[in-house]
């Protein structure tokens, strides 16, 4: 059930999400830049950060950190659930029976492994089905985030069960085969055959398994793509690759990601972004997923997740060594290579994985820090980047403590985001209206309304830069596109 997940997880560093109203006129909601985080001589970072912060109200700061928080708890009930379900298919002697069953069906060993793991991922998705079916569908429509219907989230997780069944059953004929053939060096070849399922993962999730579950299509409206294949140019990326997934068809989420390596990368954003978000937002997010992808970052979180793969797989070895010694009789587990023992491993490896959590969130929120800086300097929109920071903010805790953010946040807070992209703007005040103004007009397009927080120029002032048409300077809102000269 997990698979995709997990997958998309690992490997699709996603900028992130937010919640909101879905379809709202982005006209309506036209952001503006906070008295204390607009340039000036007196421009001060900390006082800027705060600005933006102070302008999310009260009631919809609380809901996202009642969203946050619940979700620390929903990682320790998921993995209370799921150590409780592999215990008990150890104790109670299923596994075994499990087991027993798989070899009285077949002889051929690749036969005997699919029919074991199609019980042990049934049966293990059948008991964590209601908490699956509360924090996916209730609770994301209870916080205004899902869009599904019952049927179609259904749909999708029955699409995600058949992966694993598929995918899933390939690893663990693999990982049997390892362990049958390598009694004591087992931890090495496991790991290896990880590495390699993860990045063939990698490889096929943006090509084959997330068209699965959404459509992509190319990104067509000259307004948005010609801002963003120019900044994907000057930074080096193949120049035609920018994506539109569907993801209003499950949730309000404002996201983007890179995903793919080895001639599969592609940058996608979402629908509910290209709706929601104004072109300088647009902006600030495509730089910071062009960071993940000139600074190579599915490569280095590979490497990271092989050191953390061979660290793991090494317990995993002597772990489930003792633990078979101890209770293997009384499970009527033969040795570790003996399908039955299956519960055990996954009992392990969630285990470390859970308590590693920190160490991996940490990781993955010094990339996407990077990712940020990059951006902040590939697109030069820190208010933009704010002001996108905030909607995300609508479902992520915008000021978690330190210890907090260290443990439970992939990406960094909302507020350091925002510090940072106010950093960037306190040491880029000189002269800076100019160049951002010039920077964010999209040549030979047309001023798109719903894309600027500023009004479109006029016919007759149509020569003139809208910038300097709007009554606010450049840096009190955000600059609008030029019309087609
Ligand atoms: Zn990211």
């Amino acid at each position: 059930m997990r698979l995709h997940r997990v997958v998309c997880a690992v490997l699709c560093l996603a900028l992130g999400a937010a919640p909101g109203r879905a379809g709202a006129q982005v006209a309506d909601t036209l952001p503006t830049i906070p008295a204390a985080a607009r340039a000036g001589d007196h421009f001060d970072p900390e006082a800027a950060t705060d600005a933006y912060l102070a302008t999310v109200p009260p009631d919809q700061r609380a809901r996202s950190d009642a969203y946050s928080e619940g979700g620390y708890w929903l990682l320790l009930w998921n993995f209370l659930l799921s150590a409780a379900t592999y215990i008990l298919l150890l104790a109670a002697g299923w596994s075994a029976r499990m087991r027993d069953l798989a070899e009285r069906v077949t002889r051929f060993r690749p036969l005997q492994v699919m029919t074991y793991w199609i019980q042990f991922l049934v049966v293990t998705s059948a008991i964590e089905f209601p908490l699956a079916l509360y924090q996916n569908f209730y609770r994301e429509r209870q916080y205004g985030l899902g869009t599904q219907t019952l049927g179609g989230w259904l749909g999708d997780e029955l699409k995600t069960l058949v992966l694993g069944i598929v995918l899933g059953g390939l690893f663990v004929w693999g990982l049997y085969a390892v362990l049958r053939r390598a009694r004591r060096s087992w931890w090495m070849w496991g790991s290896a055959l990880t590495i390699v399922s993860l990045a063939v993962g990698a490889l096929i999730t943006p090509v084959y398994i997330a068209p699965l579950f959404n459509k992509y299509t190319k990104l067509e409206d000259p307004a948005v793509r010609e801002p963003i294949l120019r900044m994907a140019r000057a930074n080096g990326i193949p120049a035609s690759d920018v994506y539109v997934v569907d993801a209003s068809k499950q949730t309000t989420r404002v996201s983007a990601n890179v995903s793919g390596f080895l001639g599969t990368e592609r940058i996608t954003l979402n629908d509910n972004l290209l709706r929601r978000a104004t072109l300088p937002e647009i902006e600030a997010v495509m730089g910071h997923e062009m960071g993940h992808y000139v600074l190579n970052h599915v490569y280095t979180a590979l490497l990271f997740l092989g050191v953390v793969t061979v660290i793991v797989f090494a317990l995993l070895s002597r772990l489930s060594a003792w633990a078979l010694a101890r209770w293997g009789p009384a499970w009527r587990i033969r040795g570790v290579d003996d399908l039955a023992s299956l519960p055990l491993l996954a009992l392990i490896l969630g285990t470390l994985l859970f308590v590693l959590t920190p160490v991996t969130n940490s990781f993955t929120r010094m990339q996407e820090e990077e990712a940020d800086i990059f951006g902040l300097n590939a697109a030069r929109q820190p208010d933009g980047m704010a002001l996108v920071t905030l909607k995300l903010g609508e479902y992520r805790k915008l000021d978690p403590g330190h210890l907090e953010e260290i443990v439970f946040f992939d990406h960094p807070s909302g507020r350091r985001r925002i510090h940072d992209a106010m950093r960037w703007k306190a040491e880029h005040l000189d002269g800076s209206e100019d160049r951002l103004s010039r920077h964010v007009a999209p040549r030979n397009v047309a001023c798109r309304p719903e894309l600027t927080p500023l009004p479109c120029p006029r016919a007759e002032s149509s020569a003139r830069p809208a910038a300097s048409a709007a009554p606010a300077s450049a840096d009190t809102a955000i600059p609008a596109p030029r019309r087609s000269r």
